[in-house]
């Protein structure tokens, strides 16, 4: 059998690894990205905070020695969903089973104004410029801003707010500054109560103020003020922003993309095209756009590959569960345990922050990377 798996994220990764831990060479698998390595998206913050180095964070997909699978460097072009053949750079491949991982792609161009009067920090390379700018950032107000629904990591602006004001702390730049939250939800994390309850409370405690229902549509850098929505104005000194995400172009352009992204069957993550699945952000299943729900998924279509390898075995479906940790600052992080499932709420478990769980989470990326990539890692 052969699989190709497109895009080496959260998803391809756990895909390739959990099929060459069950069958080895017994299955062709060529694994396709257009980088030359992974970083974790909280790496990102750990980066743009001063926690760690970007070389440190970075994972080369050179490093992958996998039986059975083969890693190749370049730039998917064109899905023919139908036939499961894909063009890229590096020429055509042809499957028996496509999945497709290809992630959301981030297009800080949409946003008038932010790119030339702000910053955003869901990329790598603006995230880990953001840490020179707040390295030089002499206090002010800041606000962390949703420009666009949806977004990935739902907790990671409300975690920007709360890093932001530990580094003004840190650097005794607090009395001259204001932390602002401008977000499209009600709630921080709409699916768990209690967390969204728990970072209320430490914004209140910080003094940063939240903003929600609110969405900004645009910056205007000579004025330097954000453009709501509704039509309200807020000035700020240094703008953090999460900016619009979209399907990557060659999947918007294939026979897969329905009003935007993959639509797939919510249990068993296969597109309407026979033995073609999509995991992760790039679909619209249902669950956030998160790390933790592309794994998931991905462990379920590599189950019923294996299933279908050894004929006679079942493959159990996608329970749309996952743990999300949240950074609270002061080193202590907090956890989230939640269900997704379709036409039911999801249920969603909360643990108050810890530094236990802070070392919970370095083990959850040191875990992926031991697994993944087959060395030691510590996250910071
Ligand atoms: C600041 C921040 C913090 C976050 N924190 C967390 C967290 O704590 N926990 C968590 O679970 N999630 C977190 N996330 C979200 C998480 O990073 C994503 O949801 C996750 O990476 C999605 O996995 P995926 O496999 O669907 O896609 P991705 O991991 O995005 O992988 C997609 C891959 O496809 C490749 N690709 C795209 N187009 C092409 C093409 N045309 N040709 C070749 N290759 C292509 C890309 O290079 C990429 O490697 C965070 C995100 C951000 C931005």
């Amino acid at each position: 059998m052969k699989v190709v798996a497109l895009g080496a994220g959260f998803g391809g990764l756990e895909l390739t690894t959990r099929l060459s831990d069950a069958l080895g060479d017994d299955v062709d698998v060529v694994l396709i990205d257009r980088s030359d390595g992974f970083v974790f998206g909280f790496s990102k913050l750990d980066v743009m905070f001063g926690r760690t180095t970007a070389d440190a964070v970075h994972h080369a997909y050179a490093d992958i020695v996998k039986p059975g699978v083969r890693f190749v460097q370049t730039a998917v072009r064109s899905i023919d969903a139908a036939a499961r053949r894909v063009e890229t750079d590096a020429g055509a491949f042809e499957a028996d089973v496509l999945v497709v991982a290809l992630g959301a792609d981030l297009d800080p161009a949409a946003t008038p104004g932010l790119v030339e009067g702000g910053h955003e920090f869901y990329t790598e390379p603006g995230a880990f410029a953001l840490r020179d700018v707040l390295d030089g950032f002499d206090g002010g107000r800041v606000i962390v801003g949703v420009c666009s629904t949806p977004f990935k990591c739902p907790p990671a602006p409300s975690e920007t707010a709360l890093l932001v004001h530990d580094l003004l702390e840190r650097r005794g730049l607090l009395d001259r500054s204001e932390v602002h939250l401008v977000m499209p939800l009600p709630v921080p994390i709409p699916p768990s109560p209690d967390a969204s309850a728990a970072l209320l409370t430490a914004f209140a405690e910080r003094d940063i103020v939240f903003h929600p229902e609110r969405l900004v549509r645009g910056l205007d850098p000579e004025r330097k003020v954000a453009l709501i929505a509704d039509g309200d104005e807020m000035p700020y000194d240094l703008f953090l922003g999460v900016p619009k995400h979209t399907v990557p172009e060659v999947v918007a352009a294939s026979d897969l993309c329905v009003d935007g992204w993959i639509p797939v069957d919510p249990v068993t993550l296969e597109t309407a095209f026979p033995d073609v699945y999509a995991v992760g952000d790039v679909t619209s299943v249902g669950t956030p756009k998160a790390g933790v729900f592309a794994e998931g998924q991905a462990a379920v279509v590599a189950d019923t590959i294996i299933a279908r390898h050894r004929a006679g075995h079942d493959a159990p479906g996608y329970d749309g569960h996952g743990i999300c940790y949240i950074e609270f600052g002061a080193d202590e992080v907090g956890r989230v345990d939640v269900t997704f499932r379709g036409g039911e709420r999801p249920q969603g478990r909360f643990d108050t922050p810890s530094v236990g769980y802070a070392a919970d989470k370095g083990e959850f990326g040191a875990s992926r990377i031991r697994r993944w990539f087959g060395r030691e890692w510590t996250t910071r």
